[in-house]
């Protein structure tokens, strides 16, 4: 069970970085991932906050880099 999937909300280590506010708590931070809901510069997607243990939804404020590694 060691695939390179990771395509589970939370596990963000691939597609591009951004700049976000947890929709639970306020709190911003930078995260990544591929799971975008609308557009990547305004969206929504689902990331682990730390500070509401748990999965929430986060709100884009930035696209603060491309996706990296993506082999574009
Ligand atoms: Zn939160």
């Amino acid at each position: 069970m060691s695939s390179e999937r990771a395509t589970a909300p939370g596990v963000g280590r691939v597609g591009p970085l951004l700049s976000a506010r947890c929709t639970g708590c306020g709190k911003t931070s930078k995260k990544r991932t591929t799971e975008i809901v609308g557009d990547r510069s305004s969206g929504s997607f689902q990331h682990v906050c730390h500070s509401c243990h748990g999965v929430t939804w986060w709100n884009v404020l930035e696209l603060v880099e491309a996706d990296a590694g993506g082999g574009r």
